[in-house]
């Protein structure tokens, strides 16, 4: 009998070949540290550059240790995460981006935390190393709505490298949503959860998979899975603009009668009228995310697509330089 694993790495790959090696090295090695049986599971979201032979490769140089789900197309990093974690075998699972912005070596922080009994560990990113602008900046403000918005109290949601305990990957997995966001999912299960602070690296290698038009993707997902606050404040507006409505068309009426015909504050009630109606366009957008998102889960097709899984679970073990050391 092997010993059961312990830790499960879950890692989504998109286009990161520049990356995979030294990722691959300091990775192997911090699990390889801990002395405990682990896997590394990479999802490979249909990147279009040479990180599925590289990542096969990785398979071959470890096949007990290394998983390897190749998706046929890009389903998304939510996704990508979400097919890993139906598939551990860990006590423990750990995620963590492929760029190495997530530093492999903060690892043992989080196992150590989880030790003390939390079943959650969420992350704080110590010094945000991207670009203030065009990611820091958004990414903060985003970070605030989200909270403002799904009312759960993470500090840094977009932080990946997280810990979750083997139950509330089960519950993850239960979910078939095709639109998630993993770190709030996670937390909406978690019964004790706590956060620690974590490095966060610049990108060395490769480029960020995210433009601002992603983001706001991902930020809609995260708000239509976790909340129907967008709809409640439309219904309220909409009550209190009616409101102000009928007591204007009122004010007009009596001004009609009483000062008779008048062409003055045609332009203002035209800029009330756009303003109205580029409200009520909002909505029906709002309302649009919602109903698409119904429409995805009651057409209920998959919503990912395997290639192929690269995996040999025959025997799950330590790797060869702690079973030395261990004897
Ligand atoms: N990723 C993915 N599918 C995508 C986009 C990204 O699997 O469609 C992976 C990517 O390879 C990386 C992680 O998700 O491991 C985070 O992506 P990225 O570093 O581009 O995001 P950022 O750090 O800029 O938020
Ligand atoms: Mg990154």
């Amino acid at each position: 009998m092997t010993a059961p694993i312990y830790l499960s790495v879950v890692v989504p790959v998109y286009n990161e070949e520049e990356v995979l090696e030294s990722l691959y090295k300091r990775l192997t090695k911090v699990c390889d540290d801990l002395g405990k049986p682990f896997e590394i599971i990479f999802t490979n979201d249909g990147s279009k550059d040479r990180s599925s032979e590289i990542l096969k490769e990785f398979h071959n140089r470890r096949p007990h240790q290394i998983r390897v789900i190749e998706f046929s197309g890009n389903f998304g990093q939510h996704m990508a995460i979400m097919a890993a974690f139906e598939r551990v075998r860990g006590e423990v699972i750990i995620n963590l981006d492929a760029d190495l912005q997530n530093p492999p070596e903060e690892i043992p922080h989080l196992l150590e935390k989880y030790q003390q009994g939390y079943d959650y560990v969420g992350s704080i990113r110590d010094i945000r190393q991207d670009s203030f602008f065009f990611r820091s900046l958004p990414s903060k403000f985003m970070n605030w709505v989200r909270r403002m918005v799904t009312g759960t109290r993470i500090t840094d949601q977009g932080c990946m490298m997280r810990a979750y305990s083997r139950r509330i990957v089960e519950l993850m997995s239960q979910c078939h949503e095709s639109s998630t966001f993993v770190t709030v999912l996670g937390y909406s299960f978690a019964t004790n959860p706590t956060e620690i602070r974590i490095r966060h690296d610049a990108r060395t290698e490769g480029e960020s998979k995210y433009g601002i038009y992603k983001l706001v993707r991902v930020t809609f997902d995260l708000f239509t899975s976790f909340s129907m606050a967008p709809l409640h404040i439309f219904t309220v507006f909409g009550f209190f603009v009616s409101s102000l409505s009928g007591l204007l068309v009122v004010y007009l009426l009596l001004r009609r009668l009483f000062i008779g015909p008048e062409v003055e504050g045609v332009f203002t009630l035209f800029a009330i009228a756009f303003f109205l109606i580029s409200v009520a366009i909002a909505g029906i957008g709002i309302m649009g995310e919602y109903i698409g998102r119904i429409y995805q889960v009651v057409r209920s097709r998959p919503r990912y697509l395997i290639r192929e899984i690269i995996e040999d679970l025959s025997e799950p073990q330590v790797s060869s330089v702690n079973k030395r050391t261990a004897k």
